[in-house]
């Protein structure tokens, strides 16, 4: 591994994301997450600053056993006309327990003017000092120039002043930022590339706001710069700051750069989910290298050639950062792609035209309906069991109702279901309510057949999405529903297709129970 810094800004640059909010204890999770991806600094927030970030190094320091990352406090110089060892803030990055401190300092003459309201002289007195201080108190000191790019134009020779100031005071990295995130990275590469010469080590932090966030990252470590800060999934104010994965794979795959422990970036896609997990934003289905769309081909036309090579559509292999390739059975869908997605899934149907011309067809005039199976793997593959002669048949419906009821001036509006179905050799009816009918109809669906199939206790619906279909006709729209399920450790999407929502819920729900019995190899019960 080579010195060139990985740092992640997630905890607490990131954590100024809208909505975004993390507890002391998530903040400990993310942690050894980033660890085990390998990157070299962890911010983990201001200490000082507020009790939550106070408590995390507390807690950091007795908890947290970080094989890889050091982590870093992050703090602003003394304040101005008082000195860096009585300043109380400066002091909680002093008995932060953290061996890294990164100070951010202004760097653009009118925010020294307008927001610290103090002289520019006194603006580099603070960074000498406070640098100064810190270093003569062991610990290793980064610069963050605040809203560096836009000084640069206004007053080049101020914000070059600050970077070596800051350097001469003992600052190991002096981190340009593109605070605004209103550079391109033209500008930025030939910025970094000006202030090389001023011989200090340089950083880049770069946010979106011209959707050049990761691409800036690039350009200023093109230009020299050897500590790159992001973070995790682009978290981060207004649109986020670089995603710090893409960053990564950018440098490792493209520019042949090895900045992670070796192995580590196979993890990537298996993190990044996993911190949003903590994070409560679902992950982006178009993030690059780790989106669940990263590698997804709608085959059509060049499914044949997938087939001998999927590298001709597909910009590195996906394994290389722990995604898998997904084919989408679209609309355009020849037999090659059904043929390719058996094979996926684990049928082999090379050796049976026939069946598969059949099921082609099927999907074809399915897909006209209204279905989709881009979406529905679940339902997909039951359709090719269903082929194939091994769709098991857990039960036989034999009817089901539903029935709602609202009472004046309440919000509530319960709904009651009947399912009748025969399954293990008996009749059964049975009465389910929800609170609303697609909810009810689960249940009652559940408990008729929960002592014959205990599994279906550990399923549960997570995400429930309708589509209207307007096929052109105005008032008789057709409805698509999307259902997903998880038994706790996998999750499948289904699909139901019909003129009433409730018939299109049930087909889906039918599907997604008998997928989630079928993955967990429950033997089908006489009917
Ligand atoms: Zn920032």
């Amino acid at each position: 591994m080579s010195d060139f810094h990985v740092y992640d800004t997630t905890m607490r640059d990131g954590a100024q994301q809208e909505g975004l909010n993390l507890s002391v204890q998530d903040k400990l999770h993310i942690a050894r997450h980033l660890d085990d991806l390998g990157v070299g600094y962890i911010e983990g927030g201001w200490p000082g600053s507020n009790p939550k970030d106070t408590e995390f190094f507390a807690l950091a320091a007795k908890e947290l056993d970080l094989e890889h990352a050091t982590l870093a406090a992050f703090g602003a110089t003394r304040r101005p006309d008082a000195s860096a060892a009585d300043d109380g803030l400066v002091a909680a990055l002093r008995e932060s327990g953290a061996s890294v401190v990164t100070l951010v300092a202004k760097s653009h003459d009118k925010h020294v003017e307008l927001a610290l309201r103090t002289t520019l002289e006194e603006n580099l007195a603070m960074v000498r000092d406070t640098v100064q201080h810190l270093r003569e108190e062991g610990q290793r000191v980064f610069v963050d120039c605040e809203h560096f790019f836009n000084g640069y134009l206004d007053n080049r020779d101020y914000a070059l002043e600050v970077v070596r100031t800051a350097a001469e005071a003992g600052a190991e990295v002096v981190v340009l930022c593109d605070t605004n995130g209103g550079m391109l990275p033209h500008q930025v590469g030939e910025i970094v590339a000006n202030v090389m010469a001023t011989g200090a080590r340089l950083g880049i932090h770069a946010h979106n706001d011209t959707g050049c966030a990761v691409a800036n990252s690039m350009a200023a470590v093109l230009a020299g710069a050897t500590h790159l800060q992001g973070c995790i999934n682009g978290y981060g104010e207004r649109t986020g700051n670089a995603d710090l994965v893409t960053s990564v794979a950018n440098l490792e795959l493209k520019l042949g750069m090895s900045v992670l422990p070796e192995g580590r970036l196979a993890e990537a896609t298996r993190i990044s989910h996993a911190i949003s997990e903590i994070t409560n934003y679902p992950p982006s289905a178009r993030q690059p290298y780790t989106g669940v769309s990263s590698f997804a081909h709608k085959a059509g036309l060049h499914a044949s050639a997938i087939r001998v090579d999927p590298n001709l559509y597909q910009h590195i292999d996906p394994a290389l950062v722990g995604n898998d390739m997904r084919l989408l059975v679209s609309e355009m869908a020849g037999r090659a792609t059904i043929e390719l997605k058996g094979k996926e899934l684990g049928y082999d149907l090379t050796g049976d035209p026939e069946r598969l011309a059949r099921l082609t067809d099927r999907v074809k005039s399915m897909e006209q309906q209204g279905y989709t199976f881009e979406a529905a793997d679940a339902s997909f593959e039951l359709l090719l069991a269903e082929e194939m002669g091994t769709r098991p048949q857990y039960f036989d419906i034999e009817s089901w109702r539903v029935l709602a009821e609202s009472l004046p001036g309440s919000l509530d509006a319960i709904s009651e279901a009947t399912v009748k179905l025969r399954a293990g050799g008996q009749r059964l009816a049975v009465i389910g309510e929800g609170n609303g009918p697609v909810n009810a109809l689960d249940h009652a669906l559940r408990q008729a057949i929960e002592q014959l199939y205990p599994d279906v206790a550990r399923f549960h619906l997570i995400d429930f999405r309708v589509r209207i279909l307007d096929q052109g006709h105005g008032t008789d729209a057709i409805t698509r529903v999307l259902i997903e399920t998880t038994d706790g450790k996998d999750s499948w999407v289904t699909v139901g297709v019909g003129p009433n929502i409730i018939e299109a819920s049930w087909q889906a729900l039918v599907d997604a129970v008998t997928y989630g019995l079928r993955l967990h190899a429950v033997t089908p019960q006489t009917v």
